[in-house]
């Protein structure tokens, strides 16, 4: 998607690597996911709202543990806040589904497969359902709200993605996707057909096709849009009066697989 909307971005995010600064909005949504996975990790009777809200401390430390320079993010607007937002977006779940009454098959698993021609795709998933059935659900919590439908597509494009591993790994077509948006309550959900996700496999190869391109002739033009007043790498636009640093060249031989990248930036 990166690649899609501008290629410098992908660049620089991708080869380059220059980490962009941690935002207060993922640090929250990183410890709404811990919560939700530390709960179901607990024995279905045991997954009520106030032990939900209980986790949510423990969460915050273990986040805060693996990534310290985020206290100073967080306590700019207080901590305090900070851990009622999450609690509500905790909260707000309990709207849109009961944990006390199934048990997923897996929480955060990370997913990986290698299509026909090489390509890799990586990503984790933040819960599967299976059905008594066998039917399978794929889960992932979004702490925004659900996309309008400028962001639709890239809500589909991560859905089809997540099925189309899952469909290459397991050999089973999910029967639902569902993206759960705690901030405005809502569900999306997409039931995938075996005809289209091959056809977005093609898409996927053709993408990376055009990405090996550009990392063999180091052209990664910016493509300016709405999107630009969210990137942080804006002081290193040439758009915005910026330079970014020479091409360090496509990372074969960096002891990275070069395909890990596209699967890395899909996951983002
Ligand atoms: S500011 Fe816009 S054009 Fe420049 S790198 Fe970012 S997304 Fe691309």
């Amino acid at each position: 998607m990166d690649f899609k909307q501008c290629p410098l971005k992908y660049r620089l995010r991708a080869i380059d690597r220059i980490p962009e600064p941690p935002s207060r909005h993922a640090v929250r949504g990183t410890v709404v996911h811990a919560v939700l996975e530390d709960l179901y990790g607990l024995p279905a009777a045991d997954r009520g709202p106030e032990r939900a809200a209980a986790l949510v401390e423990p969460a915050w430390a273990r986040v805060l543990a693996a990534q310290p320079e985020i206290a100073e993010l967080v306590a700019a607007d207080g901590l305090t806040p900070f851990l009622a937002e999450v609690r509500a977006l905790v909260d707000s779940y309990y709207q849109l589904e009961d944990p006390t009454r199934f048990e997923p098959e897996s929480r955060e698993a990370r997913v990986e497969v290698e299509l026909d021609d090489g390509v890799l795709l990586r990503g984790y998933v933040d819960r599967i359902d299976v059905a008594p059935t066998g039917e399978l659900r794929v889960v992932d919590y979004k702490t925004g709200r659900a996309p309008g439908l400028t962001h639709e597509t890239k809500a589909l494009f991560q859905l089809k993605f997540y099925a189309l591993v899952v469909l290459r790994t397991r050999g089973v077509l999910p029967a639902q996707l569902r993206l759960i948006y705690l901030a405005d309550r809502q569900i999306l959900t997409y039931a995938p057909d075996a005809e289209e996700l091959g056809r977005f496999e093609r898409t996927l190869s053709a993408l990376w096709a055009a990405v090996r391109e550009a990392g063999r002739s180091g052209e990664f033009p910016p493509s300016t849009s709405w999107l630009c007043g969210y990137c942080d790498y804006k002081p290193l636009c040439p758009e915005y009066g910026g330079t970014p640093p020479p091409y360090p060249g496509w990372p074969e031989g960096d002891g990275e697989s070069p395909d890990e990248t596209l699967a890395e930036a899909v996951a983002d």
